[in-house]
This record gives structure tokens, sequence and C-alpha cells, in this order.
């Protein structure tokens, strides 16, 4: 668990007697209620907030466990993007650190999708390795979800998430070699799984 007097003046606006894992639950009750009307692209139409809660279970689970505002921020990392929170809101509550790494991972969502896109490609070699961290997570948990769970999306937009999310990973490469290899595996997985169902198709077709 984190301590010292940078994590104490981080959640100044919680009270002060909260570290660790209760500042790490009160993040998680505030992304919910962010998050509390919005659900995940795809058949099972999970409550969104199961997808941060995956990603920061996954950096707990790669060695982060300690480390409350990286797990915080990966709880949080798409309020920016997703609802009408703002980063000074982020900071007022949880503090620079935490609302710094969210910034760096959420996309300006006035672009059109290929351009954020593509800036995610041109600048997450850039990021803290915080931000990166959470980046590798989230894409992992994306591409777990098209095998798993898959989004409404045709081949080529599968296709496409895939060939965005290795170029990503390829800009990041050496920020965790344990969780760049999961991403490899489920990448392999995924493109497998495009692949058989366009030849079941092609063949369902004949
Ligand atoms: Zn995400």
């Amino acid at each position: 668990m984190s301590r010292g007097t940078g994590r104490q003046q981080a959640v100044r606006r919680m009270p002060a007697h909260l570290p660790g894992v209760s500042a790490l639950l009160h993040a998680v009750r505030c992304a919910a209620e962010k998050h509390r009307d919005q659900r995940r692209k795809g058949a099972t139409a999970s409550p969104y907030i199961n997808h941060p809660i995956a990603v920061a279970e996954q950096l707990a689970a790669a060695g982060f466990g300690d480390d409350t505002e990286l797990l915080m921020a990966a709880v949080l990392h798409d309020v920016l993007e997703d609802t009408d929170t703002s980063e000074a809101e982020l900071a007022a509550d949880f503090g620079p650190r935490v609302a710094g790494i969210v910034r760096e991972v959420s996309d300006d969502k006035s672009l059109p999708r290929r351009e954020r896109r593509a800036l995610v490609v041109r600048h997450i070699a850039q990021c803290s390795r915080s931000a990166r961290l959470v980046k590798l997570s989230d894409l992992i948990a994306n591409v777990h979800d098209v095998i798993h769970q898959p989004p409404h999306w045709n081949d080529e937009q599968k296709q496409d998430y895939l060939d965005w999310g290795e170029a990503v990973v390829r800009e990041l490469r050496g920020t965790h070699p344990g969780l760049e290899q999961r991403f490899a595996a489920l990448l392999a997985e995924a493109r497998a799984g495009v692949k058989a169902g366009k030849q079941q198709r092609a063949k369902d077709a004949d």
C-alpha cells in the first residue's frame, strides 16, 4: 500500500484516514456511479463498470496491487472519455496523479475515431509508465471481450480494432513483458476466431 505525505495530499477531498483499500473502493463506487447508465457493447451487455474493474484487477494480478493510485486510475480510466466528468473534478477527488493518468489514456472524443486511434499510436510511447500500463491492461480486456463477449462488430471492425491494438502495444513495448505476452496470446486467439468465423460463413454460403 502506498503511504506518505504525497498520498495524503492526493486524496485531500476524501477523509484523511482513507488509505489504500478504502481509497480504491471509493474510486470504484464513484466510477460505478458515473457509468451507471452504460453497458458494454456485446451480446451480454454487461454493466460498463465490469470493464474498468477488470482492467484494475489485471494490474493488481500483474504485481501492482500495492500501487493504489494506479488501480484507482484503472478503475476511473474511461470516465473522462465516456461520462461528463472533468479532469479538475478527478484531480480534486482523487489527486493529481490519478487525474493525470486518466487524462493520458483518454482520447479527444471530438475527433473522428480513425484520427483518435492514430493519435494513440503516435503518443503512447511518450506517456508515463502508469498510463502505458493502464492502456495495455485496457487493450487486453477489450481483446478478451472481442473473443468472449463479442461486440456487434463485423469482421472488418474486429480486424481494425485488433490491428490498432497491436500497433499500440508495439509502441509501448518493454512496459511490462508479462502483460505484453498476455496481449499477444489473446491477439492470436482473436485473429484465429475472426478467421474461423469468416471461413465458416464462406462454407455456409456455398
Ligand atoms: Zn477501457
